[in-house]
């Protein structure tokens, strides 16, 4: 590849920012395009736990996992606004291995004890993970990408054609958009809804995902707390169903029992960027432009984001 020193991000999700600010520090001189900007993006809808959710293949996302989990790690000691670390308990109604993402965890992985599990669950696999609290974040993550020196842009792009050019690489983190930007149909919506309601005080994160309340999961946040969900593949429904609201309440005040006098804030729908893989490569276009896709993290975009944006910086090499 030649040589270039400018490079477009088409994306302003947790995916272009992180992309964008790894190419700034690596030297380049960066601008993001995108047609939504923070707060109104997927990203800012995410819970976001730290847990590779819907998002293939395993041995890569177990990578950018772990890559993720360490950078976080050091985010949250340096204080950096929006990065907490919790006690999270994947619940399992049956005796449940040990899980894939383990090696990921420096923090270590240990069997739930008894005084921490619900009596319909058998068993839990518990770590401390980190959360990114999106309202925090995502303003921070823009702050220090102008702070390099980056330019954000918005507008919406047709086709990547109308922002390559020889003396400039294209970077694509279009999320969801890469379906018709591309025409990729490998792209797909994972239906997610969600209840933000007021945190009584409650400091751990429980998930059930194959168990009898499945999919539901708690997310404690500094003021808040998230309660979920659904991961319904396909549908691009952006309306939040009042019935699922009530029904994701239900489960999770079950699990969570200190939350029956919770008052809702407000409740949210995200259609995550699902890909049968997560797509990070290198694309030379027939007219010789360079760009490098990194899209499709279905629903671990906060789990993968430094990992991938490393690999991203990779490719350019
Ligand atoms: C309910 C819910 C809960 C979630 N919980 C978690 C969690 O706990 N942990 C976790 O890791 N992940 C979670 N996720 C998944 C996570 O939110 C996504 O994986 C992540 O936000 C994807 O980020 P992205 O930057 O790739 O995409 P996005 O945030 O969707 O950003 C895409 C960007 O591309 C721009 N764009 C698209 N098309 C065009 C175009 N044609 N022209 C210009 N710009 C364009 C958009 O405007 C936007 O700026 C959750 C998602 C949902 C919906």
């Amino acid at each position: 590849m030649s040589y270039t020193s400018f490079v477009t991000v088409v994306g302003c999700g947790v995916s272009g920012l992180t992309s964008a600010i790894r190419l700034i520090e690596a030297g380049f001189s960066v601008e993001i395009v995108a047609r939504e900007l923070p707060p109104e993006t997927t990203s800012n809808v995410a819970a976001a736990l730290w847990f590779p959710f819907r998002a293939e293949p395993r041995d890569r996302v177990l990578a950018w996992s772990k890559a993720t989990f360490d950078e976080l790690v050091r985010q949250h000691q340096a204080g950096v606004p929006g990065v907490t670390m919790t006690t999270f308990i994947e619940l399992y109604d049956h005796e449940a291995p040990r899980p894939f993402w383990e090696t990921a965890v420096s923090t270590g992985v240990r069997r739930a004890r008894t005084d921490e599990l619900h009596p319909d669950y058998e068993m839990g696999w518990a770590a401390d993970v980190p959360i990114v609290e999106t309202p925090a974040y995502l303003p921070f993550l823009v702050e220090r990408f102008s702070s390099l020196g980056g330019t954000i842009l918005q507008r919406e792009v047709q086709s990547l054609a109308e922002l390559t050019a020889p003396d400039r690489i294209v970077v694509n983190c279009t999320g969801l958009g890469a379906r018709d930007l591309l025409n990729d149909e490998e792209v797909f919506p994972i239906r997610g809804q969600v209840v933000r309601v007021t945190n009584p005080g409650i400091r751990r994160a429980l998930t059930d995902d194959e168990g009898p309340r499945r999919i539901a999961y708690t997310i404690p946040r500094t003021d808040d707390i998230i309660l979920g969900g659904v991961a319904v593949p396909n549908d691009w429904n952006r309306t939040p169903d009042p019935e699922l609201s009530n029904e994701i309440l239900r489960k999770c005040r079950e699990l969570e029992p200190a939350l029956a006098d919770a008052t809702v804030i407000e409740t949210r729908v995200g259609l995550r960027p699902g890909r049968t893989t997560v797509r990070l490569e290198r694309e030379t276009f027939p007219d010789g432009a360079t760009v490098i896709h990194n899209y499709g993290h279905g629903g671990a975009g906060f789990t993968l984001c430094w990992g991938c944006a490393n690999d991203v910086v990779a490719l350019f090499g």
